[in-house]
């Protein structure tokens, strides 16, 4: 079977009936780039640039942003990365700064991710700067985790506005055009996706969190593990709901959390309309091979009849109607 996959890593992703789909690579190290190449990744759908921060008693500054950026695009031989600014917090922390969430009740709501980000803008700005530099270099995303409300947008965008003047006038290029997007990993904000992909150049659904924050399921207690249900009918609702907003608004959705390298899952997402999912590298070629024999169209009319029945049968059940389609 190993076999059998590796012959798909040069096939173009597309379904029997034409559907080009993104397979892009998550990615936690700069080392990984070849597994990803290896798998056939169109590229980085979700580059988490948390180790830049960690096992050290600094911060790392614009340069050492702007180096790693630079040599990841380079080992990517022109295909694109969606870098992910900073989720520090709550399971990944940084000696050189006090640690948020050691000391408070609910670390996972507290100040963590873009709620950071704004707090302490010195903590930012370098990383968005470099960000906006290494666009001038190669295809590169700007992507916000924990996004919950459309005004940390607002404030993120005047940000990157003020540094783009900085870059004119120090003479350092970048790209006026680089897409800046959101996570949509809590509630509140797939419930507000449509405010959100009306300033956001694209959304990436985090299923790791979305999941946490909406069942209520702490991701990193194994005491609740077993409760921790992609297929629950509310996570599946917010899903399809941000993919909507995103298709009302020709905004495009990807999904990068592990619910999209997830197997059970591949034909109802396609079928709901998703067209671009990053996995970690190891589940590329499996996804591939479900895609490839897979009829987007046909798959459609099936999300339509799943959702339907959501109410009335248990939703693992239900999800036999994609097998084989
Ligand atoms: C997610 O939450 O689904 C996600 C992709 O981000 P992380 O796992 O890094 O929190
Ligand atoms: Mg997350």
């Amino acid at each position: 079977r190993q076999s059998r996959l590796r012959t798909l890593v040069d096939r173009p992703a597309r379904t029997r009936d034409g559907m080009e789909i993104r397979l892009q690579a998550n990615l936690e190290l700069a080392e990984d780039v070849e597994l990803a190449k290896a798998n056939g990744a169109h590229g980085v759908g979700l580059y988490r640039t948390e180790f830049l921060y960690m096992n050290r008693a600094d911060l790392p500054d614009e340069e050492e942003h702007l180096a790693n950026y630079s040599a990841m695009l380079g080992a990517l031989d022109g295909r694109p990365i969606t870098i992910r600014t900073l989720d520090l917090g709550v399971d990944k922390h940084s000696e050189a700064l006090a640690r948020p969430g050691s000391n408070v009740s609910n670390p996972a709501l507290g100040l963590r991710a873009i709620r950071l980000c704004l707090k302490e803008p010195e903590l930012f700005r370098p990383q968005v700067r470099a960000i906006l530099r290494a666009s001038a270099l190669g295809p590169v995303r700007l992507m916000l985790p924990l996004v919950t409300s459309v005004h940390e947008i607002d404030r993120v965008l005047t940000i990157v506005a003020e540094l783009k003047r900085q870059l004119d006038r120090d003479g350092l290029a970048y790209d006026a055009a680089m897409p800046i997007g959101a996570m949509i990993e809590v509630p509140a904000a797939a419930l507000t996706a449509h405010a959100i992909a009306r300033r956001m150049d694209f959304l990436s659904i985090g299923t790791n969190d979305l999941i946490q924050y909406t069942l209520a399921i702490d991701r990193l207690d194994d005491a609740v593990n077993d409760l921790f249900d992609p297929a629950h009918p509310a996570i599946l609702r917010l899903i399809r709901l941000t993919i909507e907003a995103g298709r009302a608004l020709d905004v495009p959705v990807g999904m990068c959390g592990e619910m999209a390298g997830d197997p059970r899952f591949t034909r109802l997402l396609l079928g709901m309309g998703l067209r671009e999912f990053s996995m970690q590298p190891g589940a590329l070629l499996d996804i591939k091979e479900i895609l490839l024999d897979s009829d987007a169209d046909a798959l459609a009319r099936r999300a339509d009849q799943f959702f339907a029945r959501l109410d009335e049968s248990d939703s693992t059940d239900l999800l036999a109607v994609f097998d084989a389609a």
